[in-house]
């Protein structure tokens, strides 16, 4: 979209709205908002709406906590779920200061200072997420649990698919929403989805991923499921995923492509790549933000263990698909849908914009299967492995001060200081494994 204030009054008159919510994000990339009643509208396109926001994560508790919310007129998008007579609208909206200065913290000033670091350099990044996600029941409470009834498996059909009234649903709420959705699909654990929509400018596509997951809860909600973007819920089948895919363009063309090159990939993708790989171990923190995360990057499961990266097998940690022109694309496996979406693409993006910037030259790919290779074999090849917990990752981010600069040191400071906690409370816990293996025996 493209609106003015002028559109915003006529379409809040016109489709009779009667609730505005005021949306955004926290660190942890959980969606807040704040509604008011149609009667305010004057009020919020003035972004004189405050909030208290020390109570908020990641936002200041004790200077001047006092926030405003600036509606970014373009995602004005009216939920289709809603009542029809007096109908809820939403704004994702910029965190301000009550001076008018935008909060360093917020997730889409970050985002947006590495778009517009891009865009002075000549570019506009294009990003297609995949997210997955599973459809459990919940309890005779209401409580949501990890129970499902089905047994379908990677694109099968009904009445198998327990889960396809659902996602046929999702899908046509999200097109109204505007979304192009471009596929849609069982996946290959029981009850596990993926939905996926046509790749846009990189704030749209974070904007997208947000909306995303709050219409996919809703809506299974409705058909009495819990969806959870729970990275690996269980620990005997796949986890959830959130691919990456990202190109370059230029004028409106894809500068990622050259059908000259052996893998149809131009220099400025190479060294995109190159910059990829030299952050990826502190970007790792961002795009697997929780303790739960490093439980998918475990072999056998096609989530990636090592870092590599191939034109030719489908689980590398980058893979380059088969598909030139318009398509030509990098795609990353590993993020997963627990991330904040908008600090995964700043981050996603800085490194390869270093890359670019400082003409680093990506490792060689490797085009066998490493998920079929022995250790001898891996071992021969040196790849490094991924952070395997959410503390070895902290440990990168803290060292990674180009990263933490794409935060902002005060976020990253604080980011750092939470994943430690999180970690460290995790770590204490006594888990059913130690009981089963350790009660008996000792
Ligand atoms: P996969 O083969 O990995 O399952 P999907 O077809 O599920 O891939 O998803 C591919 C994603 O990549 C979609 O979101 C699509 O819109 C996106 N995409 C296509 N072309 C580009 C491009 N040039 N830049 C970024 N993303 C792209
Ligand atoms: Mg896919
Ligand atoms: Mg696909
Ligand atoms: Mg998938
Ligand atoms: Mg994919």
């Amino acid at each position: 979209h493209n609106y003015t204030r002028e559109d915003i009054l006529e379409l809040v008159e016109e489709e009779d709205v009667g609730f505005i919510r005021l949306q955004f994000t926290d660190i942890y990339g959980t969606m807040k908002n704040m509604a008011v009643t149609a009667s305010q509208l004057e009020k919020v396109l003035n972004n004189e709406c405050m909030f208290d926001s020390s109570a908020i994560k990641g936002y200041p508790n004790s200077e001047s906590p006092d926030m405003y919310l600036y509606p970014d007129l373009n995602t004005f998008e009216i939920f289709p779920w809603r009542p029809q007579q007096g109908k809820v609208a939403r704004f994702i909206c910029d965190v301000h200061r009550a001076d008018g200065t935008p909060y360093e913290g917020g997730s889409r000033y970050i985002l947006k200072k590495a778009v517009r670091e891009a865009a002075e350099m000549g570019y506009t990044v294009n990003v297609g997420p995949e997210c997955e996600f599973f459809l459990f029941h919940t309890d005779e409470n209401g409580i949501p649990t990890t129970i499902t009834h089905e047994q379908g498996g990677y694109f099968d059909v009904g009445p198998l698919d327990l889960g396809e009234n659902a996602r046929r649903d999702m899908v046509l709420t999200l097109e109204q929403m505007g979304f192009e959705i471009e596929t849609s699909h069982h996946e290959i654990a029981p009850a596990q989805h993926e939905i996926d929509f046509r790749y846009d400018e990189a704030l749209i596509a974070a904007d997208n991923i947000m909306t995303f997951k709050l219409v996919v809860r809703t809506i299974a909600k409705r058909h009495g499921l819990h969806a959870t973007f729970m990275p690996k819920p269980k620990s005997e089948a796949h986890g959830s995923g959130m691919h990456i895919n990202l190109s370059l363009s230029k004028e409106g063309t894809n500068i990622f492509q050259d059908s000259s090159d052996k893998n149809g990939l131009s220099q400025e993708a190479y060294y995109f790549i190159g910059g990829l790989f030299r952050h990826m171990k502190a970007i790792t923190c961002i795009a697997n933000p929780t303790v739960n995360s490093y439980k998918r990057f475990v072999p056998g499961y096609e989530a990636p263990v090592y870092m590599s990266w191939s034109a030719k097998t489908r689980s590398p940690l980058i893979r380059i698909p088969s598909v030139g022109g318009e398509k030509t694309r990098i795609e990353l496996r590993s993020p997963d849908p627990s991330a904040n979406p908008y600090l995964v693409l700043a981050v996603l993006l800085a490194a390869g914009m270093d890359g670019i910037r400082n003409k680093i030259v990506p490792q060689n790919s490797v085009d066998e299967d490493i998920q079929d290779m022995s250790a001898e074999q891996l071992e021969q090849l040196h790849l490094e492995a991924l952070p395997g917990s959410l503390l070895e990752a902290v440990h990168e981010l803290e060292k990674d001060t180009f990263i933490c600069k794409v935060l902002g040191e005060d976020l990253a400071a604080k980011m750092i200081a939470a994943y430690k906690k999180e970690y460290r409370d995790y770590s204490m816990q006594v888990t059913e494994w130690e009981i089963a293996n350790y009660l008996y025996k000792m």
